[in-house]
């Protein structure tokens, strides 16, 4: 079994180049919720919405979030009746944050809701979000805490960061079944998603670093980072707030307590042989996803690597 942490857009990507090439009954998708936010009175999930829908093969590539040829007459209509409208949310997708809220306000907990969704439309593979806990992404700039959403969408990403914290963090658990996924995964692939605000809400989830240092599976990375920029999005500048270098080095420095391979980009080629070392390796091959071969050629290229590198832990152990 495979276990893949992953956020939303850059993750979604990956994830999609993965049921291409794997089958998705083997695969375990571990979420970032700490980007989650109460929308019109819902309760809204905008990582585990993209990766059930790049898992089921509803995605919108254009967009690359939200259902593909969606509608958007509901926020057309709150924008008429004077609501805000700049989180945007498609009339398929909203059909998704209402079920999901109908479940929470049963009673049942986000795995469950997740585990719902999943089920009715058809997923094959384990969508588990991180936590069940509330665990909220904070970004510190001049005008005050912003939750990510705030930072991200409503404001374009301009405002200078100073910090990035996980409020409820510490006081999380681990949502049933990601420790247990993680350590008895052969291999855990952590997607091209952002360093700061898409896995460190995970790792920073009490116990979920530490099944990472502990597990005997190969524990792999694709950097989002090429060269001295994010290859989209704000995550150099988050990286940068939270004191890590802008590079493939930033990225092996935030994972580098249980990182086994780091992927990154040929252009990487000359970083990449400065920071191989005991423990480490590091594999230069195309990261950028222009269209689904290129999605289909990563994934497979990260499957073949960690298949191989847990075949020799096996042989060496024996
Ligand atoms: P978010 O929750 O929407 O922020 O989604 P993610 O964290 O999963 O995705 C954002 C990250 O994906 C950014 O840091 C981008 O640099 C990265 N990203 C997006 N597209 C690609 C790509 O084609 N290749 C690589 N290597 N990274 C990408």
């Amino acid at each position: 079994m495979i276990v893949v942490l992953t956020g939303g857009t850059g993750g979604a990507k990956f994830v999609e180049g993965l049921r291409q090439v794997a089958p998705v009954e083997d695969l375990t998708f571990v979420v970032n919720t700490g980007d989650d936010l109460q929308w019109w009175g819902l309760y809204v999930s905008p990582d585990l919405d993209s990766i059930t829908y790049a898992v089921s093969g509803l995605l919108s590539r254009e967009r690359g979030w939200g259902v593909k040829g969606d509608t958007f007459f509901c926020l057309q209509a709150m924008g008429e009746l004077a609501e805000p409208i700049w989180f945007h949310v498609g009339d398929r997708d909203l059909a998704i944050h209402l079920l999901r809220s109908k479940t929470l306000g049963e009673g049942k907990t986000l795995t469950e809701a997740t585990t719902e969704i999943c089920a009715k439309l058809g997923v094959q593979g384990r969508i588990l979000p991180m936590s069940n806990s509330r665990v909220e992404t904070r970004v510190d700039t001049p005008l005050g805490e912003l939750s990510f959403q705030e930072y991200f969408v409503q404001r374009w990403y301009q405002d200078p960061v100073r910090a990035v914290r996980f409020a409820g963090a510490t006081e999380a658990e681990p949502a049933p079944g990601v420790v247990e996924a993680i350590m008895s995964a052969n291999a855990v692939i952590l997607a091209p998603s952002n360093p700061s605000t898409s896995i460190g809400p995970i790792l920073s989830v009490s116990g979920i670093r530490d099944a990472l240092r502990k597990t005997q599976a190969t524990v792999a990375a694709i950097s989002p980072i090429v060269g001295d920029a994010a290859v989209s999005g704000p995550a150099g500048i988050l990286m940068a707030a939270q004191g890590f270098p802008v590079s493939i080095a930033g990225v092996a420095q935030a994972y580098e307590d249980f990182l086994d391979i780091l992927i990154a980009d040929l252009r990487d080629t000359e970083a990449a042989k400065q920071l191989t070392r005991p423990g480490l390796r590091v594999h230069c091959t195309n990261t950028i996803m222009r269209n689904s071969d290129d999605k289909a050629k990563l994934a497979r290229t990260v499957l073949a690597l960690v298949t191989a590198e847990s075949t020799a832990k096996a042989g060496a152990d024996s």
